[in-house]
């Protein structure tokens, strides 16, 4: 009988940081500019061209490694990582190999926490190895008829490489993994997410082992996964290709894969023998990385609270359910929107009518790309909504009214100037409702005399009664306790 096996998958994920410039050149990093126009003599390798590190990356990079709980190492170096290719001018890769700026960390899998049903699931922590800094290379393309073109404007972008221990045991565990890494990256301002345009990429290392044996088994590298979709199908893929290779009493060798989204399936790139010997020595040009306590420490203490903690706080001192924190930690931005607006009040009960209005009205009017979102009204004006509902000068209906009135005027407006020039306050006035109480009773006395008889379904009937006559504005709760008052005195 084969045995029943257990697969192991470690990622490796190049994130690039969102610095404005390269990683060793002033030239900028922006995406979509015309090939080959942002590069200068250090990113086209030119001789005697020298590398200067860039010190917006270097705090990007040790963000990142902060917010992901790794420790960072006071001194670190860069390599060369030599190898040909077109699109790498100098002939190497400038990298850090044996001394990274940082080692240890980890990735929780939150599993079914946030939940719709707001259970709470089991979790896993995935170790990261270490994270290293590197740069980029250029990008090859081959669909110029028989020609190929190198576009280098990517060429010595700054990126982090975070290598992940083989912890994760399912492809769904790697594409959590991913989830929470990308989540973390994109809260913490280093990185846009883009997986489209490459700034986040993923290399997947696969084995499988018999389930209880505790060394690990051949492993292949996945390249090429670029989208979140297939991380999912080309590990499950490359697990079932292994299975049936040992399962039929053939073995495995280390290789390269690439996976091939047309077809579903894994197919070889380059075998471990064929693999290259990139001759890594320390870059000359440059000066090790020296990161003292007190640079650590400020990072530190700039680093902006972490979605998987918010969430956490939203639902044990706010009140929220762990959907809506789930639904308004989604983008960094939306969750600064929705802090603001919850702050705009100290009443108790705020946050969550806010988290309501947010989610109900709000965010289908939100675009985001990348580390930016657009609202379509300004966080003051969201509380000050919820704030007249709060109060009952405004109703629910009319909330939206507002809402759809100041979406078109724009974040100048104040919110009391709309609702006085649109006479849309709540009527709160008893006399006011108790006029419009005794008309419905005196306009359906047959509906009343019912009511007095025990008929209580028909009290929502004079409920809409009044609501209709006063246009929708009538203080709910107001309309209720002044019609049963009404009831009881007759
Ligand atoms: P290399 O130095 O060749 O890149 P590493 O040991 O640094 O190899 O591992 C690179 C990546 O491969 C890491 O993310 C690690 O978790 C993963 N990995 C290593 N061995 C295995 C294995 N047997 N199965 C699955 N993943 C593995
Ligand atoms: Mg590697
Ligand atoms: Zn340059």
């Amino acid at each position: 009988m084969s045995p029943r096996w257990e697969p192991v998958i470690g990622l490796e994920v190049h994130c690039q940081l969102l610095t404005r410039t390269k990683l060793f050149c002033p030239c900028p990093t922006t995406f979509g500019a015309p090939p080959n126009t942002h590069v200068c003599p250090t990113c086209l390798g030119l001789p005697g061209a020298l590398p200067v590190l860039n010190g917006e990356a270097v705090a990007m990079a040790v963000t990142a490694a902060l917010a992901l709980g790794c420790t960072i190492r006071a001194k670190s170096t860069f390599s060369r990582k030599n190898y040909f290719y077109p699109d790498l001018p100098k002939g190497y890769q400038i990298t850090q190999f044996d001394e990274p700026f940082s080692e240890g960390g980890h990735v929780d899998l939150e599993g079914a926490s946030g939940a719709a049903d707001g259970s709470e699931g089991s979790w896993k922590r995935a170790r990261i190895h270490h994270i290293h800094m590197e740069e980029d290379a250029g990008k090859n393309s081959h669909t110029r008829g028989s020609a190929s073109v190198v576009d280098l404007n990517r060429a010595g972008v700054p990126l982090i490489e975070i290598v992940g221990e083989p912890d994760l045991s399912s492809p769904h565990e790697a594409s959590e993994y991913l989830r929470v890494l990308r989540e973390i990256l994109v809260f913490v301002g280093v990185n846009d997410g883009n997986l489209e345009e490459g700034s986040f990429r993923c290399d997947a290392n696969v084995s499988i082992r018999p389930i209880g044996e505790s060394k690990l088994g051949t492993r292949v590298e996945l390249k090429n996964i670029n989208s979140f979709k297939f991380v999912e199908k080309a590990i499950a893929s490359e697990i079932e290709r292994q299975k049936e290779v040992l399962d039929a009493g053939g073995h495995l060798t280390q290789e390269t894969r690439g996976w091939d989204e047309a077809n579903g399936t894994t197919s070889s790139l380059r075998s471990k023998e064929a693999a290259q010997d990139y001759r890594f020595f320390p870059e000359p040009d440059l000066l090790p990385v020296i990161l003292d306590d007190a640079f650590v420490a400020r990072k530190r203490a700039d680093l902006r609270e972490l979605p998987r903690a918010k969430r956490e706080r939203w639902v044990t001192e706010l009140g929220l359910t762990p959907y809506a924190a789930q639904v308004l930690t989604q983008h960094p931005e939306v969750a600064s929107f929705f802090e603001a607006a919850a702050n705009g009040s100290t009443d108790p009960a705020h946050a969550v009518r806010v988290a309501n209005f947010v989610q109900s009205e709000v965010l289908r009017d939100v675009t985001t790309y990348g580390q930016v979102a657009q609202f379509p009204v300004v966080a003051r004006q969201v509380s000050e909504i919820v704030a007249l509902v709060a109060t009952g000068k405004v109703s629910g209906k009319q909330s939206k009214e507002l809402y759809l009135l100041l979406k078109a005027r724009g974040s100048e407006v104040s919110t009391a100037s709309v609702v006085a020039e649109l006479g849309m306050a709540q009527v709160t006035d008893v006399n006011v409702i108790e006029s419009a109480c005794a008309k419905a009773f005196a306009a359906h006395p047959r509906q009343a005399e019912q009511l007095r008889a025990g008929k209580e379904a028909l009290f929502g009937f004079f409920v809409g009664q009044v609501m209709k006559a006063t246009k929708g504005s009538a203080h709910p709760q107001l309309v209720n306790d002044t019609l049963k008052r009404l009831l009881a005195a007759t």
